[in-house]
């Protein structure tokens, strides 16, 4: 079988060997990589975290890898301890994503975060991820109109608890609301997506992601 996938972890197998654990277009997939001679170049670019990867492995249920290459190496990238932190909350993100999500339409996406990560604001890159994640996780934010009064004009501002859009009658200070829609909806490349306070709109996303979902992002 061929494949494509980014590294989410890997763990110890018998001697010498690992299961790698990938991200694809299928969804997540555990690989066994036997210690052996046979891959040339050796395991390290195919068990690297983070790391993009095209292999091929057996066809069996259990599938076992034969031979790969590095799309993408993250070692090239020479992440500083924020962009770090920053892959490790995506990473951990796609490991808890739920298994009946549209993966050929978020591998690519999450493909290309990543390898924007040196070239895009971490906190930036952060945002925009984790607001479009919302979607396979079941959350659709009400960006429309106002949660409270369902009017659809004059919306102004972001409500975490309201998980949407409110009015200007029904909220008096300013908010997020233009960046939420245009990061929920999405552009084209990541270059296009407006600048903000990210410090604000990372505070933000935690606390829907922790009063939606229950999940704690260490931001
Ligand atoms: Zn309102």
């Amino acid at each position: 079988m061929k494949f494509e996938g980014i590294v989410l972890s890997e763990i110890d197998y018998k001697e010498a060997s690992k299961i790698v654990n990938l991200y694809t277009e299928k969804g997540k997939i555990g690989v066994k990589a036997l210690g052996s001679k046979k891959i040339k170049n050796g395991l390290l670019g195919f068990t690297t975290t983070g790391n993009t990867v095209s292999f091929v492995t057996t066809d069996k249920e259990v599938y076992t890898l034969i031979e790969y290459d590095i799309i993408d190496s993250i070692m090239k990238h020479d992440l500083d301890i924020n962009e770090m932190k920053g892959l490790g909350v995506i990473l951990y993100i796609i490991n808890i994503i739920p298994a009946d999500s549209p993966h050929d339409k978020i591998y690519p996406f999450v493909k290309d975060i990543i390898s924007n990560i040196k070239n895009i604001n971490i906190d930036k890159l952060l945002s925009i991820f984790l607001i479009k994640m919302l979607y396979p996780f079941g959350i659709s934010p009400n960006l429309k109109s106002c949660v409270k009064c369902q009017n659809n004009h004059d919306l102004i501002a972001f409500d975490i608890a309201y998980g949407g859009a409110l009015c200007k009658n029904c909220i008096d200070k300013n908010n997020n609301i233009e960046i939420w829609n245009e990061y929920y909806y999405g552009k084209k490349n990541l270059k296009d997506y407006s600048d903000t306070d990210f410090s604000i709109l990372l505070n933000q996303i935690k606390n829907y992601y922790s009063y939606h979902l229950n999940i704690r992002l260490k931001l």
